[in-house]
Order: structure tokens, then sequence, then C-alpha cells
């Protein structure tokens, strides 16, 4: 006799075997345009721009702070200390930056480089002999704002890190330690090796600062006030026979991002509680400054903006947040980090994190069994695909996201999003199914249908 189950267990279930094949048809065409949203939006500023563009033609509210913070709103018909919904992912990917004095000849190697400094959890080694490309602002000694993008378009040039061959690299990197192999300070970036005719002291460097002042007008000393970004030139792809993964840089957390905006977008109906998507810069480096999920001067002033009249802390109280983001989807070769009834995999719905932190929860958000059911009750009634996980096996590691520091406002939060293979890498991979889930699950939080 074959053995079955118990008809009280718990399986996590394939998203793939709960669509119907109308939603898995929606959840390909869906992606379509998501890698459209992943293929030009690289940065946290064009992430914002992109945001009130779309928020601006399908006529929604909308605050933005220091072009790296935005907000979209949409009332409802409660009065605001009833409490609002939000959905906040995070706009900024781990890149390398440009130092503020990055440009410098090798006179040894002949060739001009560009000093970086890397910004968020990255492996150093899946940054070199990749194409990147180069997005960002200069402000030039007259004010004027340049934007830059370099290495997108066919036929731009592309720009990269040089690294050793391995005839050679024996010493030096072979034998060492994977993240001492290759140092923060060798990530310089090759820009050019042409020298300028004439009497120059370096004359590579020379003629690229020539070639910068003709096509940008820009001069030396610009780069000091500037913010450009080195980030993987791939575009976006489909991944497999079957098309059901999406190879790209920066879904995380730009797949939750780019979910929350389609939701809020797509919000018809009149809702009750005011609707809030909030998307943050800097979270990749501990949500630190003025247009982060830690500082909340902007989240008051739009609160403040809708009803100048309401007490601010009585609202967040009565306020539940999904705290968009990604989870670490079980990875093939690598199965042993990770717990395997609780951990996420790649094709099994949203993933919904009680709790992250490391060790004994250290730094961690903990969400209350009251809002996990809640959120639990609206997936299950809504038939949304999901699943739970945690981070890795207790003490293997760990990590957090921007849901602590809303539940320090008082409020109700969950960090639900979509699982990510190779997360922090260049090219990123999620599922065609996670990312349509995350899409209907924000929608349905944000309608207010829990
Ligand atoms: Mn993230
Ligand atoms: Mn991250």
């Amino acid at each position: 006799m074959a053995e079955v189950e118990s008809k009280y267990a718990y399986a996590k279930k394939s998203a793939w075997d709960q669509f119907t094949e109308d939603q898995i048809e929606k959840s390909y065409h869906f992606a379509e345009e998501y890698k459209q949203f992943l293929a030009i939006v690289k940065t946290e500023r064009e992430a914002t721009q992109h945001i009130i563009k779309l928020a601006s033609e399908r006529g929604k509210q909308h605050y933005s702070n220091r072009n790296k913070e935005v907000a979209i709103v949409i009332p409802g018909t409660h009065h605001l200390s009833e409490g609002v919904r939000i959905v906040i992912a995070h706009i900024d990917s781990p890149r390398l930056d440009l130092k503020q004095r990055p440009l410098f000849e090798d006179t040894e190697s002949h060739v001009a480089l560009l000093e970086t400094h890397y910004y968020g959890g990255i492996k150093k080694y899946h940054w070199v002999t990749i194409p990147l490309a180069l997005h960002g602002v200069i402000v030039k000694k007259n004010g004027e704002t340049l934007t830059i993008n370099i290495g997108e378009k066919p036929g731009d040039p592309i720009f990269a890190v040089p690294d050793l061959l391995p005839h050679l690299s024996r010493e030096i990197q072979d034998y060492k330690k994977l993240n001492e192999a290759i140092k923060g300070e060798h990530l310089d970036i090759v820009i050019g090796s042409k020298p300028i005719k004439g009497e120059f002291k370096e004359k590579i460097k020379a003629a690229i600062l020539e070639k910068l002042h003709t096509d940008y007008g820009i001069v030396e000393e610009d780069f000091i006030s500037a913010e450009i970004e080195a980030v993987p030139a791939f575009p976006p792809r489909d991944l497999g026979f079957d098309r059901s993964l999406i190879a790209a840089y920066g879904q995380d957390d730009r797949v939750c991002a780019f979910t929350a905006l389609k939701a809020i977008l797509d919000i018809t109906e009149p809702i009750h509680h005011t609707a809030i998507t909030l998307f943050v810069d800097k979270e990749e480096i501990g949500s630190e400054g003025n247009t982060t999920a830690q500082v909340t001067t902007f989240l008051r002033s739009i609160l403040r903006s809708i009803d100048p009249t309401v007490d601010i802390d009585d609202i967040m109280l009565k306020s539940k947040v999904i705290s968009a983001d990604v989870n670490a989807a079980v990875t093939p070769n690598y199965n042993e980090v990770f717990e395997l009834k609780n951990a996420s995999s790649l094709g099994y719905g949203v993933v919904m994190s009680k709790y992250t932190g490391h060790g004994g929860k250290y730094s961690a958000h903990d969400a209350t069994a009251e809002f996990v059911g809640e959120i639990r009750t609206m997936l299950n009634t809504a038939k949304i695909p999901w699943q739970t996980a945690e981070l890795g096996k207790v003490d293997k590691g760990g990590g957090g996201t921007v849901a602590k520091y809303y539940s320090r406002l008082g409020m109700e939060v969950i960090d639900l999003g979509p699982a990510v293979l190779s997360m922090h890498s260049p090219y990123e991979v999620t599922s065609k199914a996670d990312v349509y889930a995350a899409y209907l699950a924000y929608h349905r939080f944000l309608s207010g249908k829990t």
C-alpha cells in the first residue's frame, strides 16, 4: 500500500502547479515589462525618475526626496488616523562607485583607469572581466547637473575591471582565500589606452581628459561633485529552455520596486485605508542617510501634507507595512547552508519571512503571529502562491531588511518578496511565477483586501 501524508500536514507547493494556465501566461507577459524596466533602471536615481514619470502619466499623487527616494500615495476613504498601508522597497543595488578623484594613468601598464569604492555586499571576483556601464550625475562648476549613461546602447563602449591570467595568478590569487584574492583597491576600471600627441606628462590621461571635455564639457575636478556608478552592462535575459527564469542585474530589490509600483498603479477601485508605496535608497549599506528607511522625515512630511491635523504616532500605531524585499533561493550545489524546510525555492511563490537578523535573532525584526496570520489568510484567500523562509541555517550568516526600522515606528511589518538565486551578483535570477505572485500580493494588500 502506498504511503500518504496526513491530511493535516503542510507542504509548500509549486507556484506553477497552483497558477492556472491563464495566470502562467500572465506571468510571462508581466516578465516582459519587468525586463524592460530592469534594462533602463539600474540606479536609485534612474528608478526615482522612472517612478515619477509613470506616476505622473497615470495621474497618481507622488512625492520625491533628493532624486533618490520616492513615494506614490492613493488616498483612502477612511481618515488617516485609522492608519495607512505601506509597501516599501529599496531601489539601490550593490555596485562599484567611482571615487571622488577616480582618474589616473598607470604608467607601467599604459592604460587609463578609474578608481572605485565598492558599494554594498559584493563578492569582488564577480566584478572582474565583465562589461560595465557608467551611470550617474556630475554637478559641474556652474551648478549644472549632467546625467551620465554610457555602455547600455548598442554601439556604446563598455568598461571593465581587468583580471590576472591563470598562468601568473598562482601566488597572488589562487592560493588565497576567496575573499582576499581580489582586493577592493584592485577593482579599478580600464577606460582607455590611446595617448595624446604632444608634450604631456601622462599622455593617456591627458587624452581621456580632452575627450571628456569635448564630449561632456567636464574637467577633472568635476568628478569630485559627482555620483557615478559602474553597473553590469548585461541586458536582462530569459534563463532556461523553458524561459521560466529571469537573469538580470539589480533584482535585489528592484524586483520588489517594480512589482510594488505596478501594484499601486493598477489600483482603480476606491480603497478604505490610504495606500502608500515607498521606494528608498541606501538599504544595501544599512539604510544610513537622508534618503533611507531609517530616516522617516520623508514619510512624516507626506503624512502631514495629506492631513496637517493628524497625530503621526497615532497613524503609525494603526498602520500595516509590507517590507518588500527578496530572500535567498535554495542554491544548487550549496544546499547545505539552507535548512530546507525553512528556505525559499525558485518557483514556489512570494516568500514570507517572519523574521530576519543573525545569531540569536540579533538585529531582527520579528513580525507578530497575528500579522503573519492576517497575511497568510490574505494570500490563501486570493490563491496567491507563497512560501515561508528565513535566510539560511541558524548561525550560518544572516541578513536584514528595512522591516526593523518601520517596526520601530510602531507599525505592523512583515517581509514579503520573491526568492533570488545568485543574490548580490551581477546577474541575479528570479522566477517569473514568483515575480507575478509578488505583484498580486502587493496589489491585494494595498487594495485593503486582507
Ligand atoms: Mn534587498
Ligand atoms: Mn541586498
